[in-house]
């Protein structure tokens, strides 16, 4: 039996990248998917793979800084599906190449709403929903700039910091009422995101490689596979935890 039969799971950002792998592989594995960003067509792409594997999916235009745009998700996956039990807060965007007193106010609110705030809110609404209605899994979408510095990206490091902020005190706050929430670091990952942040250069990205042991960058379904994990009963005991997938970047 699939480990997510009769679960509905919501994936923000999936219509790309992490997102797009996580939402096929949640629906791989049963559950009814979905899809909420900005862009309705790549959301709408997302739904149609997993149609086309005998998956069920559907689309809700969301940007996660807009609290009405939250709620009415998570009342279209009531409403598409019966329930919410899993969500992956994952949208999020990179940040231009600048030092610290270079980087703009703008890119700074940018970031911020969009990496953080836009869990936060999401993180709000799925938590009351899911009080309400005997628990569920939440991981949130975080980042070896979670856990170490990066020079050059002040607001990103700065999100994905808070992002595991928010992840331990909501996983805290909730453990005992049946709501497990995690967050996942990825290291760099080949997705349009990465494809943006080196411009295409070839040299950037060979850098990128020799900073992974490993000596290769992930691909997107190596975090789906640990976030369909996280989600599931086999990671009952993990909570409040930033689970580092970066091919051993931040074991150095
Ligand atoms: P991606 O392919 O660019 O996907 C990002 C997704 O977020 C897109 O679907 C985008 O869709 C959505 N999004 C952006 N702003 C949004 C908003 N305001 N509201 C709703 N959706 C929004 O990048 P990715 O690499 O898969 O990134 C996914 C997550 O992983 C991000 O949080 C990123 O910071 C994190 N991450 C990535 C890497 C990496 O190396 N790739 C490493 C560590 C962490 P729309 O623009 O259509 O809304």
């Amino acid at each position: 039996m699939s480990r997510f039969e009769g679960k509905v799971a919501l994936v923000t950002g999936g219509g790309s990248g992490i997102g797009r792998a996580t939402a096929l592989k949640f629906a791989l594995e049963g559950a009814s998917v979905v899809i909420g960003n900005r862009s309705e067509k790549a959301g709408r792409e997302t739904v149609d793979l997993i149609e086309q594997a005998g998956g069920k999916a559907s689309f809700c235009r969301t940007d996660v800084t807009k609290p009405e745009n939250i709620r009415d998700l998570i009342k279209h996956t009531v409403d598409s599906y019966g329930g919410l039990h899993v969500a992956f807060n994952n949208a999020g965007v990179d940040d231009p190449q600048a030092m610290t007193p270079e980087q703009t106010a703008d890119t700074f609110d940018l970031v911020m709403n969009i990496n953080v705030k836009g869990v936060w809110y999401s993180m709000k609404y799925e938590i009351e929903h899911m009080l309400a209605n005997g628990g569920g899994v939440i991981v949130n979408t975080s980042s070896i700039a979670g856990l170490i510095g990066f020079p050059g990206h002040a607001p990103y490091v700065a999100s994905k910091h808070a992002v595991l902020g928010l992840t331990k005190t909501a996983a805290l706050e909730y453990a005992k009422q049946r709501i497990r929430i995690n967050a996942v670091c990825p290291g760099a990952i080949e997705t349009p995101l990465l494809e943006n942040f080196t411009g295409g250069d070839n040299s950037t990205r060979q850098y990128l490689e020799s900073l992974h042991p490993i000596g290769r960058l992930g691909k997107p379904h190596e975090i789906a596979d640990a976030v369909v994990w996280l989600c599931s009963d086999e990671a009952a005991f993990v909570l409040g935890q930033g689970i580092a997938i970066d091919g051993g970047f931040t074991a150095i």
